[in-house]
């Protein structure tokens, strides 16, 4: 079967719910065993849940993994992934990154000696330098947030893969639609489920979906053990959101690279970071990579501080705030909000200037959009 058709059935079976065409919520704790120790296949909610279940079903398939896995949050499910590695281990990860997931290494695993490594995973000498001391994995992101630089997910894997390494890639951004990363040779792939994967904003929720069984069966004990899952009514909706996921894809993709073109001629606009775009130096890697290039992107002002505060404060469509993926347009400045807790050195060094902005073009009318920005840019 098809991504779109996987999409809206993968993980259901109406007979097995008195006829229900939709995936029934699941409200309970617990389940009544069949008989004095025999239980059914549900045992208790934190263990397995059949709404979640069937979430957990269609994610794996849409990824092409063996099993998948639905927690609270996206930082739950990096947190679950960190908690396979020891006291002493250590990770090899993008030096440009999620701001939550920067703050997970260094405020949290660091305090327990699983360190992260920073290295510039375009770069193969630095890469293969890392390996050498023995990482137990590679955290990617491709593309990273918000500067929009890519990761060759196949090249990063066959290096880890010589040394031994897991390979754990962020898909966020752009999700199963347009990057499969487990094709590509990933080992794990977590999500932000708050994001395109469900897409109405309406919920925060994290994924893992694992290639091999052995790893599925680590993720799946954490799980469990750690308590860090969803719940039922956030796995209801992360279904129907994932129900639309390829025809929300594609309109963010045709809206937001048209806002990009749009703004590559404002004379406003010193620089926009899209991959998508011939003038993105890693245009080539996304072709090959990716099918497409999501909703969210990042341009840089000419005006410094009072122009990039007059845009954000008039914008009428482009609502002020903080995540991405949601059917509504949102413009955000990295620098003092999503990578705030990014240190300020660390930031400059990663490209979070104060001219960059970050969108994510939603799926309004495109004139709106760009009349929206226009308007905003103006005075
Ligand atoms: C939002 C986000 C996360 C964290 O997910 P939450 O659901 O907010 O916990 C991780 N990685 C990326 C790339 C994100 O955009």
């Amino acid at each position: 079967m098809n991504f779109k058709t996987v999409a809206i059935h993968a993980g259901h079976n109406p007979q097995e719910h008195l006829g229900a065409v939709m995936t029934p919520i699941y409200q309970t704790s617990t389940f009544a065993f069949r008989g004095v120790g025999q239980p059914g296949p549900f045992d208790y909610s934190r263990s397995g849940n059949p709404t979640r279940k069937a979430l957990e079903t269609c994610l794996a398939q849409l990824e092409g993994g063996t099993a998948g896995f639905a927690f609270a949050t996206g930082m739950a499910a990096e947190a679950t992934v960190l908690m396979m590695f020891s006291s002493g281990d250590n990770v090899v990860v993008h030096d440009d990154l999620y701001g939550g997931t920067y703050r997970l290494f260094e405020s949290v695993f660091a305090t327990k000696q699983i360190r992260a490594q920073y290295v510039d995973l375009r770069n193969a000498t630095k890469l293969r330098a890392a390996l050498a001391a023995g990482p137990k994995a590679v955290w990617v992101e491709s593309p990273t947030n918000p500067v929009m630089n890519l990761v060759d997910i196949r090249a990063v894997s066959d290096l880890a893969h010589e040394y031994g390494a897991l390979v754990i890639c962020d898909n966020t951004f752009l999700s199963p639609y347009f990057q499969r990363p487990l094709e590509l040779g990933a080992d794990i792939v977590t999500h932000s489920t708050t994001k395109y994967i469900n897409g109405h904003s309406d919920v925060v929720g994290g994924a893992l979906v694992a290639k091999d069984p052995g790893l599925a069966e680590k993720i799946g004990f954490l799980q469990n053990a750690m308590g860090t899952c969803a719940g039922p009514q956030d796995c209801f909706l992360v279904l129907r959101g994932v129900k639309t996921l390829a025809l929300r894809m594609e309109e963010h993709n045709r809206n937001a690279l048209a806002i990009a073109r749009w703004l590559e001629k404002h004379p406003q606009v010193s620089a926009v970071l899209h991959p998508g775009l011939e003038s993105h130096p890693q245009y080539e890697l996304a072709l090959r990579q990716t099918t497409g290039s999501g909703g969210t992107f990042s341009f840089r002002l000419r005006g410094g501080e009072a122009a990039v505060n007059h845009l954000l404060a008039n914008c009428r469509i482009f609502t002020l705030a903080e995540s991405l993926g949601g059917v509504e347009s949102l413009i955000e400045h990295p620098a003092t909000m999503t990578h705030a807790s990014v240190p300020r050195e660390v930031q400059l060094k990663m490209g979070i200037t104060p001219d960059l902005i970050r969108i994510s073009v939603g799926l309004e009318d495109l004139s709106d959009l760009i009349a929206d920005l226009d308007a905003a840019l103006a005075g």
